[in-house]
């Protein structure tokens, strides 16, 4: 072995919303070791825990290496058969909402485009959605609504040139560590001003100036009596508002009702009076605040709205599309942002396009398909719940473990027992859902397969096949193309690598388009083999004027409504979910700890990421633990209506007293009795479909 056998090449990070720049170093078909992108505008050369233990997930120890029918081993030809043969037979049967396919924000742009097509545009169903809907589907309506589209208007470079930095709903710290990095950064160096709104006392509130432990799920509240407070000292860009906005009367009466006082808002978010003015008046005096909101804000039954309330703080004041000043959804996943772009959602046809207009003739004429679903499909939550009736009786589940990672989880597991059809791809030989799949198909993983993702900046990167898939592992885009092909649609899913993918979907982003459509990147439709293969990081839209994309949106005033104006919304604070005295006081929050990834599917065999937490365990305030007698290290069992788990006691005086903390991580295979999803109910915001996963009522006791 010579030194000068090593080679680099840049890929993406495939763990969250961030989407880092990789650079791995390869000796022959061995991944020896990844540091960060020095180039890649979104980490600048960082990279944090988990990102830089890549080279270690690589093992072939746990990784399905053949496709399976029951328990038998079989070849590819067998099984895709299988597949469209079984589909085909429902469909025949049953018609074709009587099938689905449940995706995963961690495919990459081409693998769901082909998914999405094959669904809606050829078995002619929309069921087709993605665990992207746990992610950031409030924000998706919230934008739309706002905004006319689903379009972020922030970039990255906007944390270091803001002067106040809110975060709303995120312990940026752990969940997106580059993010919090760069901006420790832009305090150390120019004291940007930080305020973290979050009921628990995290490491992100350790950098705060100020931190708001504000009541769970009062935050409309709060941004309401922020937007009245903006009102009542004329803090409004009048002329923008004038010129770019619509809705102005509406809400200034709205917030004009006494329930938005300053008196009222301390009561229902549970902050004092001189916090709550103190964080007014920053936002007043600092035109240059960017909010940064993630899924405290996302995953709630008012997540729409909550998204909306802090728009409007935005839009009153002009704070949007200028460096430093903008609303900027974080997403949770690497690809978030890309199956939005092709349609991954069961609401959204591909390239931002919509049922609810003559889009599904558009996108039908493009792909000449054989039979465009007409009506929205069956969101996440409730196309498991018609797996559970009976009315889906196929399901083809693809890079993502729903009985771990939905809200009533054992509900979800039961449904899938009793599915005729359960059809698994994933790159792992076992994890909960695999356990109940009459089919797997292995599929490459991170490192193994070539494609696109797009961050919350919308800065689409290519992911790269640097080394071969283990055994039989074969892409999704291949694996989806061949049971097309298999069901008769060989025509139209005639795709030789994913370039041949990549350039379909940006020639549809740009079809009948004429600029009215936020997501345009049909500039790169002739792009060539070689090109897609060298593709540096580009943010859309594209356009002649802006050939390398736009790091911000918005800054002229035009949006992507059909006036061109924004809209404020009207939205009321809600109740306050709160414990039920003697069977369920206390309110449980979930989500992510440092170092672990979704189901822990790929860092929880990295001996070194299982360190910092090793094992699941609940957060419970002192207080909390002395009234119930319990302490630090004891075992407890967490029950809720719909379950409960057994985990570690972690004494934590972050948490609020009232309030515990339990980490969404742990699988079945890991550990046995800590699904913490299967304690969560099904509790969905209206607009966006999206389930509640911060607000569970739950008793907790010595196990
Ligand atoms: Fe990967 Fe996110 Fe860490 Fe970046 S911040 S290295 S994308 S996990």
């Amino acid at each position: 072995l010579t030194e000068r056998a090593v080679q680099t090449a840049t890929t993406t990070c495939p763990y969250c919303g961030v989407g880092c720049g990789v650079e791995a170093s390869l000796l022959g078909a061995h991944l020896q070791s990844v540091k960060g992108d020095a180039r890649h505008p979104a980490n600048l050369g960082r990279l944090c825990v988990k990102g830089s233990a890549l080279a270690e997930t690589l093992t072939t120890s746990h990784r399905m290496l053949q496709p399976q029918i029951g328990a038998q081993a079989v070849l590819w030809e067998q099984a895709l058969e299988a597949v469209a043969t079984g589909l085909q037979q429902t469909i025949a049967q049953y018609g074709p909402d009587s099938v689905a396919f449940y995706l995963s924000g961690q495919l990459l742009t081409e693998d769901y485009y082909v998914a999405n097509k094959l669904m809606k545009g050829f078995i002619g169903s929309a069921n087709v959605d993605t665990n992207s809907r746990l992610c950031m589907a409030s924000a998706v309506v919230g934008h739309k609504r706002a905004f006319g589209a689903d379009a972020v208007p922030a970039c990255y470079e906007d944390i270091e040139l803001a002067d106040l930095v809110v975060i709303v709903g995120s312990n940026l710290a752990w969940a997106h560590p580059i993010l919090f990095q760069r901006l420790s950064a832009a305090k150390e160096a120019k004291g940007t001003r930080v305020v973290v709104i979050d009921p628990r006392h995290t490491d992100t509130a350790e950098l705060a100036d100020l931190h708001l432990a504000i009541a769970p799920g009062s935050d409309v509240w709060l941004y309401n009596g922020l937007c009245r407070h903006l009102l009542e000292r004329g803090c409004i860009d009048a002329a923008f508002v004038a010129q770019s906005v619509d809705g102005f009367t509406e809400l200034q009466g709205h917030l004009h009702h006494p329930q938005y006082e300053l008196a009222s808002v301390a009561v229902r978010t549970g902050l004092a009076m001189d916090v709550l003015q103190q964080f007014f008046a920053w936002v007043e005096h600092h035109p240059r605040t960017l909010t940064l909101f993630s899924q405290g804000v996302n995953q709630s039954s008012q997540g729409t709205d909550k998204v909306n309330a802090i728009i409007n703080s935005h839009l009153l004041t002009g704070r949007i599309g200028k460096p430093g000043a903008a609303p900027f959804s974080v997403t949770g996943q690497p690809n978030a942002m890309g199956g939005r772009e092709v349609g991954g959602l069961a609401n959204q046809l591909a390239a931002h396009m919509d049922f609810a207009s003559d889009d599904v003739d558009r996108v039908g004429r493009f792909w000449q398909a054989a039979q465009m679903a007409r009506q929205p499909g069956l969101k996440a939550v409730e196309l498991f719940e018609a797996v559970e009736q009976g009315q889906i009786k196929a399901i083809w589940i693809m890079a993502t473990n729903p009985v771990v990672s939905l809200p009533q989880a054992d509900r979800v597991k039961a449904a899938l027992a009793k599915c005729p059809l359960v059809i698994v791809s994933d790159a792992v030989q076992d994890n909960d859902t695999l356990r109940l799949a009459h089919i797997r198909l292995p599929a490459t993983s991170w490192a193994e397969k070539d494609g696109t993702v797009t961050n919350s900046e919308r800065c689409i990167s290519r992911q790269r096949g640097l080394i071969p898939g283990p055994g039989a592992a074969r892409n999704d885009w291949w694996i989806i193309t061949e049971v097309a092909r298999r069901m008769g649609f060989a025509e139209a899913f005639d795709y030789q690598h994913p370039v041949d993918i990549f350039r379909e979907h940006a020639a549809l982003s740009g079809f009948e388009n004429d600029g009215q459509r936020a997501f345009d990147i049909s500039l790169l439709e002739n792009i060539s083999r070689t090109e897609y293969d060298q593709l540096q990081p580009v943010q859309w839209p594209l356009s002649q004027r802006h050939p390398r994309g736009m790091q911000r949106l918005f800054g002229n005033g035009q949006f992507y409504t059909v006036n061109g104006r924004a809209r404020l919304l009207c939205v009321e604070g809600g109740e306050q979910r709160k414990g039920v005295p003697d069977h369920y006081p206390l309110l449980l929050n979930t989500g992510r700890i440092r170092d672990q990834w979704h189901t822990m599917t790929r860092t929880g065999y990295v001996p070194r990421l299982l360190q910092h937490r090793a094992e699941p365990f609940v957060a419970v305030h002192p207080q909390d633990l002395k009234r119930l007698k319990l302490q630090e290290g004891d075992l407890a069992e967490v029950a809720s209506r719909d379950g409960s788990v057994i985990v570690r006691i972690r004494e934590d005086g972050g948490q609020q007293p009232g309030q515990v903390f339990i980490p969404m991580h742990w699988n079945g295979v890991f550990s046995a009795q800590a699904r913490v999803d299967t304690l969560v109910a099904a509790r969905l915001d209206p607009f966006s479909g999206q389930p509640e996963f911060k607000l569970t009522q739950v008793r907790l006791q010595r196990f």
